[in-house]
């Protein structure tokens, strides 16, 4: 028999944070600003809408320097039209 230790509460604790105040679902987006390059966080779905809903998270911490948040987002960048640049060429082969 394993004797492994839960914690029941971080279940809990977790569900709050997955609904805001209005009681709407949050969701969670990955940042691709420049000064947060992969950096993923959970939003209201109304966030910024006219229901004034500021609900927002930062899920990871912040990439430690200018360096590697350069570095994420030059990559990302270039993922981004080597993307682009494919789904011009095979877009039919991958539905
Ligand atoms: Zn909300």
């Amino acid at each position: 028999m394993s004797s492994s230790s839960s914690t029941p509460n971080s279940t809990t604790r977790f569900r709050d944070d997955l609904f805001c105040f209005y009681g709407d679902r949050m969701q969670v987006h990955t940042s691709w600003t420049n000064c947060n390059p992969g950096r993923r966080f959970m939003s209201c779905p109304n966030y910024g809408s006219n229901r004034r809903c500021r609900k927002f998270k930062f899920l990871d911490v912040e990439l430690p320097n200018e360096y590697y948040k350069d570095l994420m987002f030059q990559n990302h960048m270039q993922l981004r039209k080597l993307e682009r640049d494919n789904q011009l060429e095979h877009c039919k082969d991958y539905t």
